[in-house]
């Protein structure tokens, strides 16, 4: 008989992790409490990047990550919730270009592909945007976006026509063993047995083990996040555009790209904002990132049409969590989970069939935190 296994949560990790297990044959079941896509994923600035990350093993891992969406994206399926348009960096002051260039020549000589511009190359790639005040920038040709809710449901219903059932709006309340408890909206109460069972519930895993009595090392969300890393992150999307970026763009004060509505999608992360959700000041933020937007590309013809927050999910020193917690129970919880999620995928299916773990997991485990398991 095929393995049986339960996967909590429809976000870009347990989505991929879905597709990738019923492409093996497994016996695929995936629970979330609300819709495919609707968590930290529904909510990301989605640039599928290794620039500039650290530690070394963390870099190499979103590499990885980069480079499993360039195979989904060349396999016969195809990805098309990958754009991989490339990522501009521009610098507007001599010491920004400075920056850029230390960064091309580190990055060069770990053979991840950069390339130094100047203002009349960046004029070349972005018409549309005003280069006068450029100093120069620079180019990262396999860098691109991903379109995270397309990902999911697109990657769930591939799993679904290999046999994957998905049960949306189920919420898990409790893990026992090899068994799972849910409550629906409605009240009504549900019981899954697997053979094994994948923790992907972003936000919710710490929670779902405590549940179980086991503490897990990510960052409570109301806590506001690691020393790296505020937890919650704004995403605007403006309204659909007649001329803006072709490629990701990335500035000092402000990082937007194409938007899978025809606009633009911006981030608050160069800001690095530790925003409160509470404070009424978060709004601001949207019409800032359009303001500076227009000094970049002054033809921009667009407002805001929406604002998400995100709450990142970050295990307690900002990186991956990919391990057991018991016998039968694996978690995953990492932040740039977009960049990371196909090569996760893959590596994690074979753990789980296989019993090997991947060099690349070699220090993504759990027993880095103390009274972790
Ligand atoms: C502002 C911001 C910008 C970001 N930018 C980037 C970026 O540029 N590049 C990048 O690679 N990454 C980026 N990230 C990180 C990336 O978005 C996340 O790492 C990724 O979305 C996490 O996916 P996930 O599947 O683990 O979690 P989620 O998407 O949160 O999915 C978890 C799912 O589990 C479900 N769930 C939770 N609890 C339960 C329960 N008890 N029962 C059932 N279901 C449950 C939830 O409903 C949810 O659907 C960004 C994140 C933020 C917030």
């Amino acid at each position: 008989m095929a393995l049986s296994v339960l996967i909590i949560g429809a976000g870009v990790i347990g989505a991929s992790l879905a597709g990738e297990l019923a492409g093996r044959g497994v016996t695929v079941t995936v629970i979330d409490a609300a819709q495919a896509g609707s968590g930290t994923s529904a909510a990301t600035f989605g640039w599928v990047n290794s620039n500039g990350k650290s530690p070394a093993a963390y870099s190499r891992l979103n590499l990885l990550g980069l480079q499993a969406h360039e195979r989904a994206a060349g396999s016969a399926g195809g990805a098309p919730w990958f754009h991989q348009i490339g990522n501009v960096e521009l610098a507007r002051t001599d010491a920004e270009l400075a920056a850029i260039e230390d960064k091309v020549a580190r990055l060069s000589a770990e053979t991840y592909e950069a390339t130094l511009l100047t203002a009349a190359e960046i004029r070349r790639l972005e018409p549309s945007l005003n280069t006068s005040r450029l100093a120069g920038g620079a180019l990262y040709p396999r860098e691109g976006w991903i379109d995270a809710i397309t990902m999911c449901t697109a990657l769930l219903a591939s799993a679904g026509h290999r046999g994957a059932a998905f049960r949306p709006f189920e919420k898990v309340e409790r893990i026992d063993g090899d068994s799972v408890t849910t409550m629906s909206a409605d009240g009504s109460v549900n019981r899954y047995e697997a053979d094994l069972i994948v923790l992907a519930a972003g936000n919710g895993t710490r929670q779902i083990l405590a549940g179980a009595g086991i503490d897990f090392p990510i960052v409570d969300t109301a806590a506001g996040g690691t020393r790296q890393m505020p937890s919650v992150g704004l995403i605007s999307t403006s309204s659909p555009v007649r001329s803006g970026p072709r490629h990701v763009i990335n500035a000092e004060g402000i990082a937007m790209r194409p938007a899978r509505n025809g606009g633009i999608t911006f981030t608050d992360l160069p800001t690095a904002g530790r925003w409160d959700p509470a404070d009424p000041g978060i709004w601001t933020v949207p019409g800032t990132l359009l303001d500076r937007a227009r000094e970049l590309y002054p033809a921009l013809d667009a407002m805001t049409q929406t604002v998400d927050l995100g709450l990142r999910v970050l295990p307690e020193d900002g990186l991956t969590i990919s391990d057991w917690v018991t016998e039968s129970v694996y978690a995953i919880a990492t932040h740039s989970g977009v960049t990371l999620a196909a090569h996760l995928a893959d590596v994690v299916a074979t753990e789980l069939l296989t019993g090997r773990r991947d060099d690349s997991l070699h220090d993504f485990g759990l027993a880095r935190f103390a009274n972790a398991r």
